[in-house]
């Protein structure tokens, strides 16, 4: 049994395995270890204390992919919720679709009894707040901003600023995986942006039969490549895990436009080993085994954008 991660899942990654060691399924596992990054106040990346759009409303992406049956529960868009990871876990057992946004997936979570939150902490507030002055003196009330807010989230894609997810990927004994991302998206997004978090086989992809994928960084390029697919797609031509993850990352150089930046994967094959790829240097990821005192950090295959 073993449960990979982003480096961020640190602080879910020993409760995801006493879910699987206690006879919990994978999806429990995931479902477990991504809460306790959503709950984590210091990441500014996922859940509560996320960053916020363009104009302050934080907005929450989160997916979870099932690889004994494929099927998968995903929200988009949604604000007030602290948990999107466990109403994208009802969007697949309770609903006939897939993907649900905005409004619609707030209703739904309401409906199935999550509790509101307000998100966006003082902290939170106070780097948007800066990160927005930077670019204009306008606020968001202003009918004014509201004329530019095409041009100041396209200045939101600039690398250097702060983003972030986290992928959690757990196998149990029998060989069943389950996959999950969250988010907060882009910071100073434009409000209704989807990243790839949400998306099944952008940012997010597991099958027993192959292994699983979950990607990190700039989603419109995993979006535009298919990514976390693609990954999974080259185990079952018969590519090594990491070969896979080299194939997929090279496929995202072919990728034209002004829009091409940070790239991260974390991946499992069916055999139950792990391996992660970025195409920036000395970034890592984070896995534990069943029979691990503790999770172990490694290095991420460096494949140079
Ligand atoms: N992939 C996320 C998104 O595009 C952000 C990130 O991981 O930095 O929304």
């Amino acid at each position: 049994m073993i449960i990979v991660a982003s480096s961020n899942g640190d602080v879910g990654i020993r409760q995801a395995m006493e879910v699987l060691r206690g006879g919990g399924s994978v999806i429990d596992a995931v479902v477990t270890g991504i809460g306790f990054v959503e709950s984590n106040p210091d990441d500014h990346s996922v859940g509560y204390s996320g960053l916020p759009n363009l104009i302050g409303e934080v907005e929450l992406d989160a997916s979870l992919m099932d690889g004994q049956t494929l099927a998968a529960g995903c929200v988009g868009a949604i604000r007030g919720y602290e948990h999107p990871i466990e109403v994208a876990r009802k969007v697949l057992e309770e609903l006939p679709h897939v993907l649900i946004v905005g409004g619609g997936a707030e209703r739904f979570a309401e409906e199935m009894g999550f509790p509101k939150r307000d998100l966006l902490t003082e902290e939170a507030r106070a780097i948007w707040q800066q990160g927005l002055a930077r670019d204009t003196n306008l606020t968001p009330g202003e009918a004014k901003f509201r004329e530019r807010m095409a041009e100041l989230s396209r200045r939101a894609a600039d690398p250097e600023r702060p983003t972030g997810t986290v992928n959690f990927i757990a196998q149990d004994r029998d060989g069943n995986i389950a996959c999950g991302v969250s988010t907060s998206g882009w910071s100073w997004k434009y409000p209704g942006r989807l990243g790839d978090s949400p998306i099944i086989a952008a940012g997010n992809y597991a099958d027993n039969r192959y292994g699983a994928a979950a990607c990190t960084g700039h989603g419109e390029m995993a979006m535009r490549a298919a990514t976390a697919h693609s990954v999974v797609l080259y185990m079952k031509m018969g590519m090594s895990l990491d070969d896979a993850l080299r194939e997929a990352m090279n496929d995202l150089k072919s990728l034209g436009g002004p829009w091409v930046s940070r790239m991260n994967i974390v991946a499992l094959d069916r055999d139950g080993n792990p391996s992660a790829a970025s195409n920036e240097a000395g970034k890592t990821f984070i896995y534990m085994r069943d029979d691990m005192a503790d999770f172990e950090t490694k290095e991420r295959l460096y494949i140079p954008a």
